[in-house]
């Protein structure tokens, strides 16, 4: 079988079986498959795949059919235009947490030593992107899962910054408590599915850590947590910025709010959905 059949009869599969991007799928995964990079992919067409490699993508291609993500098969995924090992012990980090980045960056205002803490840190994606793009800041970040910080210590080793971030495990700020030193940003991407949205869960997404997606009942549980401890650990008129499911926009605000946070903004991601709440602390 020539490499073209095995990708359109590979993309017939995903179509059968409603796989989003399922042409772009297939190609990627005959890519990853292949150690092709898309230029290769593309003029290697009419290369005869060999039986190993024809069997190899049989399997799995039934496993993306069966709801695995494509980026735990390859282990990659790109953020902020970096490449991140993933491996199921870790959210695989989305497009729009590119904003939390985005709107990281707008609140600082050329500090020296700008100190970070990144709350349930995964892969490490937010953080790493932080300290690349910011030479002179002093990162903390944390996770609860032993396992994610694996993943996210050996990001930081690929990009280069593992010096400048320390690792803490343990339960959101809890091992930052009590405050010895106070951070200019506050930012977290932490799990925040009610168990309503838990229930609904595209295939794919439940391959993921429940760990990093369940924020209890309302979802909101996380929120409460930071809303109340960041204060302790935040600078004056230092930032806690979260990201959030879309239509917790008003209560994540109204935790801001009860724990005296100014300047309030919640921020749209690109398809117009609320995702960023920011507030300020004013002590
Ligand atoms: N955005 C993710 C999803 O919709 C959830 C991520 C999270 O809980 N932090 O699957």
């Amino acid at each position: 079988m020539r490499l073209r059949q095995a990708w359109n009869q590979c993309s017939n599969l995903f179509a059968a079986h409603k796989v989003e991007n399922g042409r772009a799928t297939a190609r990627l995964l005959l890519m990853h498959l292949m150690q092709y990079t898309f230029t290769q992919f593309i003029t290697s067409l009419e290369q005869e795949l060999a039986p190993a490699a024809i069997a190899e993508l049989q399997q799995l291609s039934q496993q993306i059919v069966l709801g695995k993500p494509l980026q735990y098969i390859t282990g990659q995924q790109e953020f902020m235009g970096l490449n991140f090992d993933v491996d199921e012990n870790v959210l695989i980090p989305r497009p729009e947490t590119e904003l939390l980045v985005s709107a990281v960056l707008t609140k600082l205002n050329c500090h020296n030593q700008i100190k970070i803490a990144d709350i349930g840190t995964g892969s490490g994606a937010v953080i790493i992107s932080l300290a690349t793009k910011i030479k002179q800041a002093v990162c903390t970040a944390v996770d609860i899962s032993k396992a994610a910080l694996a993943v996210a210590r050996k990001n930081a080793r690929r990009h280069q910054v593992a010096e400048r971030i320390t690792f803490l495990q343990g339960d959101l700020l809890n091992p930052l408590l009590p405050a010895v030193e106070k951070f200019h940003i506050i930012v977290s991407n932490p799990p925040y599915l009610s168990t309503d949205r838990m229930k609904s869960l595209p295939l794919n997404v439940r391959q993921e850590p429940a760990l990093a997606l369940y924020g209890g009942v309302d979802g909101l549980d996380c929120y409460r947590r930071l809303t109340a401890d960041a204060p302790k650990l935040l600078k004056n008129g230092g930032h806690l910025l979260v990201e959030i499911d879309c239509n917790q926009a008003k209560a994540v605000a109204s935790l801001f709010k009860a724990n005296k946070f100014l300047e309030i903004e919640i921020l749209s991601d690109y398809a117009g959905l609320d995702r960023i709440v920011v507030g300020k602390c004013q002590k």
